[in-house]
Order: structure tokens, then C-alpha cells, then sequence
């Protein structure tokens, strides 16, 4: 069986346990070399094939996954979650052709390591119930109604991956696009692995503070960074739901 395994942010005991287990009878390994923390292979038993994905295509992967027999256990290790800017689709469009059956297993994604090295909540209830997950323009083309100054229009807590590298364009299309200058903004480097590094800002001081970080980061923006305090609802004890009813 084939699984594409979510290998979590960096850390590598932020694997899941089922991610873990799976590594841990793998025959064969094919993970994302440039972001997978290589210490994460060291579950593998020591028979186990290791291949690194950065040098090769999507066919070359396809074919490594698909020719081992069907009844070992083969693992496409793809860093954070595999949902989020993962590619995994067009290699699940391709095992669907070919007929091979696949499972996947989540991971944990870097934007909630990032929000835990910084110790926010996207969802502060006074501030903000939107987390906006998005990217620059890159090589990968973003549809134009996606565009950032669009996003921003929304005053929602923002995650941008994959967009550090244009931290001042960001920056600046965030701000043509509705945020006050003084929004609080965050870029989280490589958040839990060693070299972590947190560079706290506004949208207008950012792009200057964290101009040294260029890949590897997230960009957080919004209120939430500094939320003021306001308790929710789900802890209130004048306030009733499904498992707790009101205290008198
Ligand atoms: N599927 C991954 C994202 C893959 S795209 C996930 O769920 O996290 C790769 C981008 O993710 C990087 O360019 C960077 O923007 C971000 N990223 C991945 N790991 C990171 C980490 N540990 N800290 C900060 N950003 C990270």
C-alpha cells in the first residue's frame, strides 16, 4: 500500500504516531529532501530505501511508488500537512490511473507550529473568525480574484506561505488592499526545527526587520498577533452548549 505521510513542521517528533508506525515497516521512503527533516527517516528500519524527491519528476516518483509489490508498505513523505501546497493531487490523479490504491495520513502543518512558537489563536473572537490561507504569486500562478490586495479587503487573520521572498511587495499589497500600516505582522522561519527564528512587526516595519529571511518562513498577519482580550463563548460559564449547561 502507498501512503503519503504528513511529516509535520520540522521537529521530529511532531509526526503523527500513525505517520510514525507507518515509517517504521516502510520498504521504501520518498520524501521532500529540501523541507522534510531528514532525522524523521531514522524511524525507517535499516532495509528501507530512501529516495529524495528534490532532484526528481513526477513521473520519476510515480514510478519509484508504484513498483514495489503491493503488499509492502510504501511512504510519500511530504512536509507539514500534504494538503497545503503539497502537489499531492497530481500524484493522486496519477495512481488513480494506473488503478494503485493509496491512503493518506494528515500532518501537522506548519502554519499551526507557527501559530504555537508565537502563541496566537487565528480565531480571537473580537478580532477575527477568518483565517485567510494564501500565497503570493510565484511560479505557480495565483487566480486574479485570489489576488492578495483582494484578501486582504477582508481585515481577516491572514497565513501566507511560500511568499517571504517578496516580503515587501507582500507587505505593500496588503496595505493598498485594507490593512492599516500598524497591523501586526510575524514572519516564522523554519518554526520548531534548531534555527528557528521569530521576527515580529507592523506591515510597514516587517519587510525591513526580516529582510535576512528568504524562504522557508511564514507570513502572519492580523490583529490577532496582539488580539485584546476578550473571553469566548465556549468557556463562559453564563453561556450553554451541547456538553455544559449554564451555571446558576
Ligand atoms: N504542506 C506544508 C507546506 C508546503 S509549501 C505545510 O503544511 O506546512 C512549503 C512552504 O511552507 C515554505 O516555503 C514555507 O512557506 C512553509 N513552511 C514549511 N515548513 C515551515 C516551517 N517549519 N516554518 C515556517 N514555514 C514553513
Amino acid at each position: 500500500m502507498i501512503y503519503f505521510i504528513g511529516a509535520g513542521p520540522g521537529a521530529a517528533d511532531l509526526i503523527t504516531v500513525r505517520g510514525m508506525k507507518l515509517l517504521e515497516k516502510a520498504s521504501l521512503v520518498v520524501y521532500a529532501g529540501s523541507l522534510v527533516n531528514p532525522e524523521l527517516l531514522s524511524y525507517c528500519p535499516a532495509s528501507c530505501a530512501v529516495m529524495n524527491s528534490a532532484s526528481m519528476t513526477l513521473e520519476e516518483v510515480i514510478s519509484a511508488l508504484t513498483e514495489r509489490p503491493t503488499e509492502e508498505t510504501v511512504v510519500r513523505l511530504h512536509t507539514g500537512d500534504p494538503s497545503l501546497y503539497g502537489a499531492i493531487r497530481e500524484q493522486m490523479d496519477a495512481l488513480d490511473r494506473l488503478g494503485f490504491a493509496y491512503e493518506i495520513v494528515p500532518g501537522v502543518s506548519s502554519m499551526s507550529a507557527a501559530a504555537a512558537v508565537v502563541r496566537a489563536e487565528f480565531t480571537p473572537p473580537a478580532v477575527s473568525q477568518t483565517v485567510i490561507v494564501s500565497r503570493m504569486a510565484g511560479r505557480t500562478a495565483v487566480p486574479e480574484r485570489e489576488s492578495i490586495r483582494s484578501l486582504a479587503s477582508h481585515g481577516a487573520s491572514m497565513v501566507l506561505f511560500l511568499s517571504v521572498g517578496m516580503l515587501e511587495k507582500l507587505c505593500a499589497e496588503l496595505i493598498a488592499g485594507g490593512y492599516t500600516p500598524d497591523t501586526p505582522a510575524a514572519v516564522v522561519y523554519k518554526a520548531t526545527w534548531p534555527d528557528e527564528e521569530i521576527v515580529e512587526g507592523t506591515l510597514e516595519t516587517l519587510p525591513e526587520k526580516a529582510a535576512h529571511i528568504k524562504r522557508t518562513a511564514l507570513v502572519l498577519v492580523g490583529g490577532f498577533l496582539n488580539a485584546p482580550f476578550e473571553r469566548s463563548k465556549l468557556y463562559d460559564p453564563a453561556f450553554t452548549h451541547m456538553f455544559r449547561e449554564a451555571s446558576k
